[in-house]
């Protein structure tokens, strides 16, 4: 069958050259890297799809922008750029930048949340679960049920579990819940996209009971993109509108601007209504100095606030938009084609693989999900990460490693980095895998681990039949 794809609406002005190794080579290296990804040299991937954070290639306006760059201490030129343009685009009153999505919440959590009291959320990403705990609060996590069965193609896998999100409240006492965190679109659940009815619902609920709203905004354009697509009452919105109608629903929101705003690094913080919360952005500004730096330039670089402003309106470009999710859609209907399951329908910012379904064979504690990325290494130099057991780690209190939900392989797509027939290489590559998957017999044991997030660190070596 004749798979569709959407061109890329840009051509190439500069080349970065990689590298193919040898199998051999690859044996080596993923060994001597203790069979962890992380470990890798970069120098030594073909294709790397760990993350799509901080990835993205730059545009030729952008990287005109880094040499524009105003790099005032207070006050710089780039600043206000950037501001103006959050502004315009999110309609908040208030936008403070900072050095990336983790800076956000670490400036913002211990002002709002207290000791003893709860967060609910759609589903948290690992840091923002972090800080909910560093402000001694407690993370709930609250996604619909179908997100956790990958086959089941339901539109808006992302969404909050609203019936779910009144009983928490009541089990634990209005009084109890501190914040509630919307994550669009929801990176845990695999890029799942949240509906604007559904965020409508969840503000509606946060207003009845007095509780802030904060948009976990990482990948705000991508879920935009989904509503115009997905969600019929909407299709005549531009992204600009829907993004307008989202945030309109928050109170604040916390952004990694590694991803959709396509740079390299930066976040940002913002806050509706400036009126309301006037001493809380006091607070605000406090950290940010304490933390990050400056109130005009929040840890980044006159340089960096420059691509920053412009990536932002780059990030919501439809034609854009299209291609982006037009190549995850392009690799999912190959792997349909091949019969590989993954997070279904796909999600907004990577294809993640159903490695349980291709390894039935190898249980969790033998973590399925790298046993794929190793695998993903040797046979084609694509680098990948696991989401599943081996990313969850042990029970804080047992210390026995805990089951994921999901055992996924997550191909995170860079921004505009690699082109179709990288795609095809990915895609071929998972296709000689299934083939021999059942040759795999054995998964992999951790010889060495750090007492949290340990993925990023771990030694493993592969269990002998
Ligand atoms: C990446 C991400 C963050 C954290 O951002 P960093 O820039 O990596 O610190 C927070 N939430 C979500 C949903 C993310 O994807």
């Amino acid at each position: 069958m004749a798979i569709k794809y959407v061109p890329e609406p840009f051509r190439i002005k500069m080349v970065e050259v990689i590298k193919m190794t040898t199998k051999e080579e690859r044996e080596e290296k993923i060994k001597e890297a203790n069979y962890n990804l992380f470990n890798l040299k970069g120098q030594d991937v073909y294709i790397d799809l760990l993350t799509d954070s901080g990835t993205n290639a730059m545009s030729q306006e952008q990287w005109a922008g880094v040499i524009r760059g105003d790099e005032a201490y207070a006050g710089a030129s780039s600043y206000f750029n950037l501001v103006n343009a959050a502004k315009d685009i999110f309609g908040y009153d208030f936008i403070q930048p900072v050095h990336q999505g983790r800076a956000a919440e670490k400036v913002l959590f211990p002002t709002i949340l207290k000791k003893g009291q709860y967060a609910i959320s759609n589903m948290f990403f690992d840091t923002t679960r972090a800080h909910v705990i560093l402000a001694g609060a407690r993370p709930l996590d609250c996604v619909v049920a179908e997100a956790k069965d990958p086959s089941k193609r339901s539109k808006f896998k992302g969404n909050m579990d609203i019936e779910k999100m009144e009983r928490l409240i009541a089990e634990h006492g209005v009084e109890n819940i501190g914040l509630v965190v919307m994550t669009i679109t929801n990176n845990s659940a695999g890029g799942q996209p949240v509906s604007l009815k559904n965020i409508r619902e969840v503000s509606n609920i946060c207003k009845k009971y007095n509780i802030p709203l904060d948009i976990d905004a990482a990948r705000y354009a991508e879920n935009s993109f989904f509503i115009k697509k997905d969600e019929d009452e909407c299709k005549d919105m531009t992204i600009k509108e829907i993004i307008r109608e989202t945030f309109s629903y928050g109170d604040f929101f916390t952004m990694s601007a590694k991803k959709d705003t396509i740079v390299n690094m930066g976040g940002l913080l913002g806050v509706k209504d400036e009126k309301k919360y006037s001493d809380l952005i006091l607070k605000i500004k406090a950290n940010c100095i304490s933390f990050e730096g400056f109130t005009t330039y929040g840890g980044l670089s006159g340089r960096d606030l420059e691509a920053l402003a412009i990536g932002l309106y780059e990030g919501i470009d439809e034609e854009f938009l299209k291609y982006r999710i037009g190549q995850m859609e392009y690799l999912a209907a190959k792997l349909d084609d091949a019969g590989i399951a993954y997070q279904a329908p796909v999600g907004g910012h990577g294809v993640f693989v159903d490695a349980k379904k291709l390894f039935p064979q190898i249980p969790y504690n033998e973590f399925p999900g790298q046993v794929l990325a190793i695998e993903l290494y040797k046979e084609a130099g694509i680098r990948t990460c696991d989401i599943g057991s081996y990313m969850l780690g042990n029970d804080p209190d047992t210390n026995e490693q805990l089951q994921a939900d999901f055992e996924f392989t997550r191909l995170a797509i860079p921004r505009r980095v690699y082109t179709q027939a990288h795609l095809d290489i990915m895609a071929d590559a998972l296709i000689e895998i299934k083939n021999r998957a059942h040759e795999i017999k054995k998964g992999y044991k951790i010889t060495w681990e750090p007492p949290i997030l340990r993925h990023f660190q771990a030694s493993l070596e592969p269990i002998q039949d």
